[in-house]
């Protein structure tokens, strides 16, 4: 028999961004059900990188990214765990004169954001740290960015909202979402769910739910490519990343370096893993950057599916065709980042209408114009 439910918010998803707006909502006291078709974090938000990154982000999405970065910076408040979260820094390398005069322009261009990017050139660079190869000029410093474990911290999100009173139901798909008239109907194979607020944060899959609501979106699947070494000595403080995005890597307490970059391969509507081709490509950049890895062994690759839209920003905004529907979609690249910050924002707007944090470059509606959807 199929089970009735009503509630306030429905929230499809419990990756970072759905977890963490229960949990926002749950604080503002605004009752709200979780369906996730998996394990919460167990998608995008618990196989990432971990790189919990503002350097490098665009213009558009550094308030947000800071907002976040509060976040980040209060953890164990919040959800009761750091999670390996570390404010390790996170260095952009620049491999030609031509990305250190981009990395020069981006510090310029951010200069009022908060980030206190610090530029290095080669030399000041290798007295402290050494890293290997001629062929890097300098880079761009971001001391407070760093890195977590995302295996741990995404459901932690999930289970810090079900203490605060989220009803989380796993291993529950969400089938459709339509409107009554009054209220959303959102069915599961076994529960039929009426709710005033719907919140679409299924991810790579979200754009299922957004065009059932009649506003489609030109979001694809991407699979970034992952690998981590075997446990070395510690001797990597910083998470790294190359201006120009081929290769970026950090290295975990207990010794192990992960390490990301290239394509992966989408095997089918939800599952993705590293491509062989990426792989040969990844090692020997890594060997080059870091000679300390070149007896290192290879112990797994992985992918995951996020979605990505054309002008690489995010969907964060409230449904152009319904009200009462509210969208966290599209963070690829960067959502991890992000969460706290999404989530407080969604839980903002819906509770007041409004975000004190700027979202408007993230409209769904942008994408209605044609020349925005290539
Ligand atoms: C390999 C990889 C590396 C990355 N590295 C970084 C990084 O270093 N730093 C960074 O900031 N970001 C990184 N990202 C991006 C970041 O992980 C994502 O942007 C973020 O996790 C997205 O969170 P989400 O909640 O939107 O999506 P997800 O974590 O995918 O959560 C969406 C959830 O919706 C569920 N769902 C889907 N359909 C349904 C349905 N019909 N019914 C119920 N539930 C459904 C899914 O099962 C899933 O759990 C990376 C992503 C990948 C894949």
């Amino acid at each position: 028999m199929v089970k009735q439910l009503g509630t306030e918010v429905v929230v499809i998803g419990g990756g970072i961004m759905g977890a963490s707006t229960a949990l926002f909502l749950r604080q503002r006291g605004i009752q709200v059900v979780v369906l996730e078709r998996d394990l919460c974090g167990s998608r995008s938000s618990g196989v990432n990188f971990g790189g919990v990154r503002r350097q490098g982000r665009s213009l558009a999405m550094l308030p947000l990214s800071q907002r976040a970065h509060q976040h980040w910076g209060r953890l164990t408040a919040l959800i009761g765990t750091e999670a390996e979260y570390e404010r390790s820094g996170h260095f952009k390398i620049a491999r030609s004169e031509a990305d250190m005069d981009s990395l020069v322009r981006y510090a310029e261009k951010t200069r009022d954001c908060g980030l206190d990017l610090q530029l290095l050139d080669g030399a000041a660079l290798h007295k402290r740290f050494p890293i290997g190869g001629a062929q890097v000029v300098g880079g761009s410093f971001c001391p407070d960015d760093g890195q977590a474990n995302p295996r741990l911290l995404s459901p932690a999100f999930a289970t810090a909202a079900a203490r605060a009173g989220a009803q989380v139901f796993e291993h529950t798909p969400v089938l459709e979402v339509a409107h009554n008239g009054q209220r959303f109907v959102v069915r599961t194979p076994d529960m039929e769910i009426r709710a005033n607020v719907v919140v679409n944060a299924a991810g790579a899959w979200a754009g299922q739910f957004a065009e059932q609501c009649g506003e489609p979106v030109p979001m694809r699947i991407r699979p970034p490519a992952m690998g981590v070494t075997e446990p070395l000595p510690f001797f990597l403080h910083w998470s790294l990343g190359v201006e120009g995005g081929s290769i970026y890597c950090r290295q975990v307490r207990r010794g192990n370096v992960v390490f990301g970059g290239g394509p992966g391969l989408v095997l089918d509507d939800t599952r993705a893993r590293n491509r062989h081709t990426t792989v040969w490509a990844q090692l020997p950049q890594l060997v080059e950057l870091l000679p300390q890895l070149k007896n290192a062994q290879l112990i797994r690759t992985w992918s995951g599916n996020e979605g990505a839209l054309p002008d690489h920003e995010p969907i964060i905004s409230e449904s152009s065709r319904q009200a009462g529907l509210y969208h966290a979609f599209g963070f690829a690249g960067g959502g991890f980042q992000l969460g706290p910050g999404v989530g407080d924002v969604m839980a903002e707007l819906i509770a007041q209408g409004r975000s004190s944090t700027p979202i408007d470059a993230f409209r769904i509606d942008r994408f209605s114009d044609p020349a925005c959807s290539t």
